[in-house]
């Protein structure tokens, strides 16, 4: 069990010299701090003045993080993981849109992937981000109790229908979906809303999957509030165990604003948070079920640890592990080598679209030094073992 990540051959199964070279490439790149925030701002310019640099990014980062710019384009890629057990979750990755149309184009890219994964073993879960479904501002006024216009209320009325057309296709097809969480003042109305969403169509079995951001400090108690209403109200839970992906903006937003952070105060804070909430999961397994979200591999082992101690089967549907698309290899498929359910997140959407998910990565594997240098240390020890 304490190698089980250890298995290079496995983790690059998949990739050619060539491709295992293209991510040693990317990873140096990335853990240079500077030449990220230097990268980002003139690839963020050139993008913005329309400048042609879409082949060089899709060339380099794009395909290394993203499976391709529509669903028919991931196919292959998600064919190829499934070869090796790994399943993808087809995550339409276009961020910060703001008109009704692009909302209603996402709910239907959802829609069109339940279907997938209604066909095909290899996408066991649909996913959306809740401000892909609606403008940011209205979740933010329902959180601050700000009262809606009249055309607010109408539009917001159009994102429950969103949020209830998905769930209930879900719920129909007796699939499952994950939905994404994503910064705290917009996340209140969303998480009151899938709990709602829970509440009415995981009576049988928990098809709906929330997320719970564990950088947050006041995640344990919410988790067990949640516990005890699920409890009393008769159905189940799914939970997305992730840190989260917001800590910068979080953290600024706060002292700006001059209030406490909701972040834990330290990195050790969140791992400690973490693993209460993998502890508390776990002993209520049959309740609540888990997506383990993560490429910290301590956070991944002590899962592990406890689906041992519960003398639960690898393959048991209640427990799964996901990272994303070119990260972290060497958990997905040394755990799908293993036996584990394991899938990644394997992002779709045009190039210049999908440029804020790729900026985030970029900066938190520039941010996460351990966590770039193991991959760099992994991908030269395979490059050695492939020589000899
Ligand atoms: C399948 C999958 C789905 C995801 N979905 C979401 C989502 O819906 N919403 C979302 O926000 N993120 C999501 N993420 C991203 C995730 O939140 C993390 O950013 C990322 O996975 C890195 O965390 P880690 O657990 O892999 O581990 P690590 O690399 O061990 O931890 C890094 C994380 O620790 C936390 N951290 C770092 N420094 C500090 C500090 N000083 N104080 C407090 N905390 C600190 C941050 O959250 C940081 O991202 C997802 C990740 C995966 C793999």
């Amino acid at each position: 069990m304490d190698n089980i990540f250890e298995n290079t051959e496995h983790a690059f199964a998949l990739k050619s010299d060539s491709e295992l070279e293209r991510a040693r490439f990317l990873f140096r790149m990335i853990a240079n701090e500077p030449l990220v925030r230097i990268g980002t701002a003139v690839t963020n310019f050139a993008i913005k003045v329309h400048l042609p640099v879409e082949g060089l990014i899709r060339s380099t980062v794009f395909d290394h993080f993203c499976g391709g710019v529509n669903e028919e384009d991931c196919m292959p890629v998600v064919e190829k993981m499934f070869s090796k057990g790994v399943c993808s979750v087809l995550d339409y990755s276009v961020e910060a849109k703001e008109d009704e149309a692009q909302f209603d184009a996402a709910l239907e890219k959802t829609l069109k992937i339940l279907e997938f994964v209604k066909e095909k073993d290899s996408m066991p879960f649909a996913v959306f981000k809740p401000t892909g479904f609606g403008r940011f501002a209205l979740y933010q006024k329902i959180g601050e109790g700000i009262a809606f216009t009249p055309d607010e209320q109408e539009e917001w009325e159009r994102v429950v229908e969103r949020f209830e057309k998905v769930c209930k296709k879900t719920q129909e097809m007796q699939v499952r979906l994950l939905i994404d969480a994503e910064e705290s003042w917009m996340q209140k109305s969303a998480d009151d809303l899938v709990e709602r969403l829970m509440r009415k169509y995981n009576t049988k079995r928990p098809y709906i999957y929330s997320t719970l951001q564990m950088y947050r400090w006041d995640r344990m108690e919410y988790l067990k509030e949640q516990h005890q209403k699920a409890k009393e109200g008769g159905y189940y839970l799914g939970y997305k165990l992730v840190r989260g992906a917001y800590l910068e903006k979080e953290n600024s937003r706060a002292e700006e604003m001059g209030y406490p952070t909701p972040i834990c105060a330290s990195k050790e804070e969140t791992d400690a948070n973490f693993d209460s909430a993998v502890h508390y999961i776990m002993n209520n397994v049959k309740e609540i079920s888990l997506f383990a979200g993560t490429h910290n591999e301590a956070s991944t082992k002590l899962v592990l640890a406890c689906m041992k101690e519960k003398q639960m089967e690898p393959h048991d549907q209640n427990v799964w592990f996901g990272q994303l698309y070119g990260m972290s290899d060497h958990i997905s498929y040394n755990l799908s080598t293993n036996g584990y359910n394991v899938a990644k997140y394997l992002p779709f959407g045009p190039v210049r679209d999908v440029m804020p998910y790729l900026i985030r990565r970029a900066e938190e594997n520039t941010s996460v030094v351990g966590q770039t240098n193991r991959e760099l240390e992994l991908i030269n020890r395979e490059r050695a073992r492939r020589k000899l």
